[in-house]
């Protein structure tokens, strides 16, 4: 889509030369191409999700078709599991996340993927318990885990999901550079402001779970309060907002405004050049 409305060098775009081409794109060609990928991304995560229950060489039994929806808000949630990182943090109220999965009409769903180091005892007890809730009745067909996090995991999921959701505790996180995937997928990022959504985030291009204002003391309880207010009063609706035409778009204008504000800074070629300027380079 780059290639068809920037040109075949749109990496080579500056910044205001990328934000009108971002902007020249319409909404229904942005969230077309946005649908189709979550579509597809579903199709992947059913496969993956009846391989796993087969173990290996099994043949794949027919496609979990109840499992996640095409169409809902889709959620991603993948990295290393780390102490950090909160992975418990969604499910601090276990009634009020249900609320959200089984809403009938604005459903949200959870895709999780994470990896252990062999000998982190904690982090495989982490990842126990989310595996083991993510196959409890009640949430199995709104939400999915995915063991072995690997790049062709983070792949399928940086480039199709809805909302990157991170939540880190503060001052933790040194960048979270999956988020910076997403962007430029145009996924919207759900984040603690912490690494670089403490730089990105304007208010405009994405959503932000807590403030600076908070203390190290409570912070596991005030962030888990931001993370259902912001998803239950912002996330949830802007996204279900939808026009005749099916197409939300004040979710497709927060798209635009997070690929338009977030690539030309946030990106491995601009990184690699301020290296060479600033270091290799340098007498
Ligand atoms: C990007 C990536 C990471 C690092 O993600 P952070 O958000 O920086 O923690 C880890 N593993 C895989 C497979 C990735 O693609």
């Amino acid at each position: 889509m780059f290639e068809t409305h920037l040109g075949e060098d749109w990496a080579r775009r500056n910044a205001s030369e990328w934000a009108a081409g971002i902007e020249s794109i319409s909404d229904e060609a942005l969230w077309r191409s946005h649908s189709l990928l979550r579509q597809k991304l579903i199709a992947f995560l059913r496969e993956r999700v009846s391989r796993n229950q087969n173990g290996e060489g099994d043949a794949v039994k027919e496609p979990e078709t109840q499992r996640l929806n095409p169409d809902a808000l889709t959620i991603g949630f993948a990295r290393r599991v780390a102490e950090y990182k909160r992975w418990a943090l969604p499910v601090t109220d276990p009634a009020r996340f249900l609320q959200l999965l089984h809403d009938a009409d604005r459903p949200v769903q959870f895709v999780f993927s994470g990896k252990a180091h062999p000998q982190d005892q904690g982090a495989k007890i982490i990842l126990q318990r989310v595996a083991k809730w993510a196959a409890d009745p009640l949430l199995r067909d709104r939400v999915v885990f995915l063991e072995d996090y690997d790049q062709e995991i983070a792949r399928q999921l940086v480039q199709s999901v809805d909302v990157w959701l991170n939540v880190p505790r503060r001052p933790f996180e040194a960048s979270g550079t999956s988020g910076e995937k997403v962007a430029i997928n145009g996924g919207l990022n759900f984040s603690v402001l912490d690494g670089w959504w403490l730089e990105g985030y304007d208010g405009t291009n994405g959503f932000a779970i807590g403030d600076l204002s908070e203390g190290e003391t409570n912070a596991d309880a005030a962030d888990a309060e931001s993370f259902y207010s912001v998803l239950e009063k912002q996330i949830v609706p802007l996204y279900y907002d939808r026009d005749a035409d099916g197409i939300p778009h004040r979710w497709v204008a927060m798209m635009r405004r997070s690929i338009a504000t977030l690539v030309p800074q946030f990106n491995s070629d601009r990184m690699v050049a301020e290296y060479a300027e600033r270091i290799y380079l340098q007498e």
